[in-house]
Order: structure tokens, then C-alpha cells, then sequence
């Protein structure tokens, strides 16, 4: 287990979606469909992924005054998470994501981001003696990019890694990736921050470089079912995905992202990380929900026992 806390700053939403026979068109009422309810959003999902496969981890997000922000915080305190630097909004409400599911599982999502986009650098700076005693950082970009700046300059100082996952995807200034120890796109991300196709691992390892080249030292793209590909100082190859019969893949990422942190703060060579980031990533595939199909350490472990590689 690792002994000093995985700090995640990021968002927390209530994901409320609806599953119906085909998507609305505008002006349509459709009637008949079926309404879930489940705790989202990538700072709170990387942060129960974390939680789950065994690490003590730290939230630092806003949420609103209101039964969306207590249900979510509820949440995180069940999965053993430390919600001291969890803050309430008094005017914002909590982050919302409107979703709806269609049958041939096409969907249309629309976001309130609400308090987390008053997760201010002062919010971050509040929080910095949690910084001292962290292992590693988990950010991504659901906040200001201003406050994942704070965040990443202050990891910086206390000489602690930092892993970026730059999601949604976004254009980032090279003052923030020269401050990034890991990071960690998926295939659209790394297109759109590099301009490359990541069609092949050929593509996936010319990506890499150029991320390299402005700042990143380590880039880990995470390529759907075919694993990652892992790009660091003497180290360039991908590492397997785990064939596994695929439900839904909401939060794939973050999953694996919250893994891959378990396992550097535990100290695990980078590559025994990505696979174990890997197992933790599929397994949440087989499941339905962002925060409800995060695996727990003990699954991950007898999952990866009984593997085999691609
Ligand atoms: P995102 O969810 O951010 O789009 P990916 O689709 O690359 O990211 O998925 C993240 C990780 O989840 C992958 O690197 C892999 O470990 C795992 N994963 C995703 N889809 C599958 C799948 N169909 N089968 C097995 N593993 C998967």
C-alpha cells in the first residue's frame, strides 16, 4: 500500500443520464426512457480509481451547496478519500453532465461545469501543505487552466511528480507541459495537441517525441484496447491492452490514470505501471457507470493473475 497520499485536484460532477430507444430531436419530447444517476467527473473518477486500487488519496475540487455536491462528496468519503480540500460554492451550484443514451449507444452530452469552474489557484494554495507530503499529482482539464498551472507549480516545488491527463481535449501552453512529469493522452487528445494521426505505434512514438520535445518527460498514450504506448528516457514501446469483453468504456481513462498513480507511488517500474494501469483500465470496461465500474486492488491483482498478454 502506498503510505503518502495520491493528491488529485480536479472536478466533480453528477452525471444524470438518460437511456433511450434514439436521441431527441430538437423540440421532441420522447417519452419511455430510462434515468441512472451516477457520481462523475475526471478529478472525483481518477480519484476513486485511485482509492480503489489501493491508494490514500487526497481530492482538492469545488462542488456546489446543494444535494448534487453532498451526494458526490458522500460518495468520495465511502471510498476512503480525504474531501478536506473538497470546497463548497455558496453561489455556483455543482458540476452537471446531461446525458443522453441512445440504443446503438450514439449520445449526446452537455456539461454545467458549475463550481469546479471556480476552482481557483487561491482554493489551490489553501491546500499546500498537502503538497509537502504528496507521492505524485493527478490534474486534468476540467478546471481552470490557470489552477492546473497553481497546482503544477506548486507539485514542482515540493519536488513532487506531476501526471497530467489532458482531457478534454485542449491546446496547453509549454509553460505547463515543462512541468509535467507524465502525460498521459488518449489517441484525439495527442492528435489535437501534436497534429499527428496516432494510427500506428510508428505514429503513436512520433507523438510522443513531440510532446518530448516541449517540455513532457514522460508520455503514456493510452490507445483503447490496444494498451499504451510508453515514451520516456530509454524506453519506447507499448504496452499490451487486455482482451476483455468491452460494456462501456466512460472512464477507461480515468480509471487508468488513478491506477497508473497506485502503482508509481508504490514505486513500480513505469512499464509494471502501465500494465497494472492496464488491468485496472479493462477491467472497468466490463461495467457499466464512470465512478461505479472502478475495480478494487484485490480484483485488479486476481485479474492480472490469471492473464495473459496479448
Ligand atoms: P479514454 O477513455 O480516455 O478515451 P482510452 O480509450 O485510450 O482512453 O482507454 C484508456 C485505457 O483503458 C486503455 O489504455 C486501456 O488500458 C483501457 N481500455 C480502453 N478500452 C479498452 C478495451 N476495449 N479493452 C481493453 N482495455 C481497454
Amino acid at each position: 500500500m502506498a503510505r503518502k497520499p495520491i493528491l488529485v485536484v480536479g472536478s466533480s460532477n453528477t452525471d444524470m443520464i438518460i437511456k433511450l430507444d434514439r436521441l431527441p430531436r430538437p423540440g421532441e419530447t420522447l417519452l419511455g426512457g430510462e434515468f441512472i444517476t451516477a457520481a462523475g467527473g475526471k478529478g472525483a473518477n481518477q480519484a476513486v480509481g485511485a482509492a480503489r486500487a489501493g491508494g490514500r488519496v487526497t481530492l482538492i475540487a469545488r462542488v456546489g451547496r446543494d444535494m448534487f455536491g453532498e451526494q458526490a462528496v458522500a460518495g468520495l468519503v465511502r471510498d476512503g478519500i480525504n474531501v478536506d480540500y473538497v470546497f463548497r460554492d455558496k453561489t455556483s451550484p455543482s458540476g452537471v453532465a446531461l446525458i443522453f443514451v441512445a440504443k446503438d449507444g450514439e449520445n449526446i452530452i452537455a456539461v454545467a461545469s458549475g463550481a469546479n469552474g471556480r476552482l481557483t489557484p487561491a482554493e489551490v494554495k489553501k491546500a499546500k501543505s498537502v503538497f509537502s507530503d504528496a507521492s505524485v499529482l493527478i490534474m486534468q482539464l476540467e478546471t481552470p487552466l490557470a489552477t492546473v498551472q497553481a497546482a503544477a507549480e506548486l507539485a514542482t516545488r515540493a519536488g513532487v511528480p506531476v501526471i497530467l491527463n489532458p482531457a478534454p481535449a485542449r491546446r496547453l501552453p509549454d509553460q505547463l507541459l515543462d512541468r509535467v512529469s507524465i502525460l498521459t493522452p488518449n489517441e484525439s487528445e495527442a492528435e489535437l495537441l501534436t497534429g499527428i494521426k496516432v494510427n500506428s505505434d510508428a505514429a503513436a512514438a512520433r507523438a510522443a517525441d513531440k510532446l518530448r520535445a516541449r517540455g513532457v518527460q514522460t508520455v503514456i498514450l493510452t490507445l483503447g484496447a490496444r494498451g499504451a504506448f510508453v515514451a520516456g528516457d530509454g524506453c519506447r514501446q507499448r504496452v499490451p491492452g487486455f482482451k476483455i469483453k468491452a460494456v462501456d468504456t466512460t472512464a477507461a481513462g480515468d480509471i487508468f490514470n488513478g491506477a497508473l498513480a497506485v502503482a508509481l507511488a508504490e514505486e513500480r517500474p513505469l512499464l509494471s505501471a502501465v500494465r497494472f494501469a492496464n488491468a485496472a483500465a479493462a477491467l472497468s470496461v466490463t461495467r457499466l457507470g464512470a465512478q461505479p465500474s472502478a475495480p478494487m486492488r484485490d480484483e485488479i491483482e486476481q485479474f492480472l493473475k490469471a492473464q495473459w498478454h496479448e
